[in-house]
């Protein structure tokens, strides 16, 4: 061994940002470390139910040398093999190192970028904000492959060394820089563990060092963090600083804004303790399919099972992150067996009527909030019309649309709709395009204005597909004016007589037109314009059918 490797040039570039540039919070490389140390020993822990010989008293060590200015944290986790290391943390770029240096390049604002580092899992090299040289020495549990020491100063290269350690778990030492000396303070240190990493659950231990009377030292364990599981504690108890760091500390979104935090205390059928999370901003990667949300973090009777727990929520609800801890699983239940579990699907079905009506109440409290929610979110929150019709109802009276009447950017809810409709209109209009601007300048709309009658405007890629499923909202059906079977009251007469009274002028345009249209016919729903095109009743939309061709179905 002893070989030098090559980082591969998206992580150079990610190191060298990390070296160089970021110097706002450099606090969070130890949430970063203590994060993965603790995922390390969920890991192990989740093993050691199957395998009892691995089993420990689980703890993550710090340990600060300041002669030598350094400090390491430890823990007695997984480990990696020698293969794992140069995966992790080598020459092998993750998908998100490079979704990472890309939201660089398109934010240029790197003042909050330290916050982002554990949404796009790249966490380890936060490190290098702090150390000049970082020394990993691991050891796999319940294995035989032997420790490796992983050495870099973020420079380009890294080097792997046979090393003696004998317990397994993770050992990371870091050469502090001569600006980052203030981490050799135990007080500094104790303050970024209680800020945040308090629920982490295993202890974080920092030996406190006491001088004697007589000169002598004695050290002792003190542990620094409560280690609550903050989703059992009571609301009432709980600080805003803690939501937040543990909203930061769950590792599908960054940041600590949220813009909701919900508890859910189900008895009964199933017992389970949940911690949700709206979040306020999509976060860079929402709709990046390889680094998409994972699902919830499923705990057993407060044991770590999985954090990608996709069985907890529906596929609409993708943005809600969290915590769910149930009582009625077995502890030793295998991930496989979690993909058909009756239990789960109760849960789901709780977690989803929760987080619905959660939405409602703000959406009737706080509109100003949900309006901002939506526009984040909206389009994901509107696959559920599509795909979940037991709540179809309930998401009926979330989704929010642009209108004629509205300004653009405004938005109305259904509810609005129906009740400022005249008594003379009994359906609901809607026209789908691709933005605002084509919409509202559709010729189709000039009847629906002379009326009095709003249209909705749905201009989300998605609305055309999920209006293929939504059929009427207060027992009003609803209907795209952009559509033909179209019946103004009162016309069919006259346009009967016109239709034969210019039986000609029609025939010379159907003969002019040729196979662009399936037919020319007299409309009673313009009022400015002389003509427009539209579609079949049960055609494919005009928005539709480029949506296809530009998929070239
Ligand atoms: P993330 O933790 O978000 O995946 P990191 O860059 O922080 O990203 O870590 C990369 C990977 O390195 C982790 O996924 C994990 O497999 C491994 N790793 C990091 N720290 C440890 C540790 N203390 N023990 C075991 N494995 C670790």
């Amino acid at each position: 061994m002893g070989q030098k490797k090559e980082f591969k040039t998206e992580v150079r570039q990610l190191l060298n940002l990390m070296i160089h540039s970021l110097y706002s919070n450099r606090d969070i490389f130890l949430r970063e470390l203590v994060a993965n140390a603790a995922d390390a020993i969920d890991k192990v822990r989740f093993e050691s139910l199957t395998r009892p010989e691995l089993a420990k008293k689980w703890e993550i060590r710090l340990a600060i040398d300041k002669p030598n200015k350094t400090l390491t944290i430890t823990d007695n986790g997984i480990g990696m093999t020698e293969e794992e290391v140069v995966e992790n943390v080598g020459t092998i770029a993750k998908s998100g190192t490079k979704a990472f240096l890309q939201m660089l390049e398109e934010k240029g604002d790197k003042e909050n970028l330290p916050e982002l580092i554990g949404q796009f899992g790249v966490g380890f090299y936060s490190a290098f904000m702090v150390a000049e040289k970082v020394e990993l020495t691991t050891k796999k549990a319940g294995s035989d492959a032997p420790a490796v020491r992983w050495t870099s100063n973020g420079e380009g290269e890294y080097e792997l060394d046979s090393a003696a350690k004998e317990e397994p778990g993770t050992e990371i030492k870091l050469y502090l820089k001569g600006d980052a000396e203030q981490y050799l303070e135990s007080w500094k240190i104790s303050g970024i563990v209680k800020k945040y990493s308090d629920f982490i659950e295993y202890p974080i231990i920092l030996p406190e060092v006491k001088v004697n009377d007589d000169k002598t030292e004695t050290v002792t364990d003190k542990v620094l963090n409560s280690q609550k599981a903050i989703w059992l504690r009571k609301p009432s108890e709980i600080t805003e600083e803690e939501y937040k760091s543990f909203y930061s500390h769950l590792s599908n979104f960054g940041g600590t804004d949220y813009l909701k935090a919900i508890h859910i205390s189900a008895e009964g059928v199933s017992e389970f303790k949940a911690l949700l999370f709206l979040p306020k901003e999509a976060p860079f990667n929402l709709l990046m399919p390889d680094i998409q949300k994972k699902g919830l973090q499923l705990y057993v009777k407060r044991v770590f099972i999985t954090d990608e727990c996709k069985q907890l929520l529906p596929d609409y609800l993708r943005f809600v992150c969290g915590v769910v801890d149930s009582n009625d699983l077995p502890l030793n239940v295998s991930r496989e067996i979690l993909q058909e579990n009756p239990h789960l699907a109760k849960i789901e079905k709780t977690v989803t009527t929760k987080v619905l009506s959660e939405l409602k109440k703000l959406l009737e409290t706080d509109r100003e909030s949900y309006e901002k929610f939506f526009k984040e979110f909206g389009r994901i929150l509107k696959e559920g019309l599509h795909t979940d019709f037991a709540n179809a109802e309930k998401l009926k009276d979330l989704v929010m649309y642009e209108s004629m009447n509205t300004e653009a950017g405004k938005m109305i809810t259904l509810d609005d709709y129906v009740k400022a409709m005249p008594e003379s209109q009994k359906e609901i209009y809607f026209i789908t395009g691709d933005k605002r601007e084509s919409v509202a300048s559709s010729p189709a709309l000039e009847y629906f204005r002379s009326k009095g009658y709003d249209v909705l405007f749905m201009t989300d890629p998605i609305d055309d597909w999920v209006m293929q499923s939504m059929f009427q909202y207060q027992k009003k059906n609803f209907k795209s004016i952009a559509k033909g079977d179209f019946e103004v009251e009162g016309a069919a007469e006259t346009l009967k007589a016109a239709q034969e009274k210019f039986a000609k002028l029609v025939e010379f345009l159907k003969t002019a037109l040729g196979d662009k249209v399936s037919e020319v016919r007299f409309s009673a729903r313009l009022t400015d314009s002389p003509c427009c095109l539209i579609t079949e009743g049960n055609a494919l939309s005009p928005h539709l059918e480029r949506l296809f061709k530009a998929m070239h179905q």
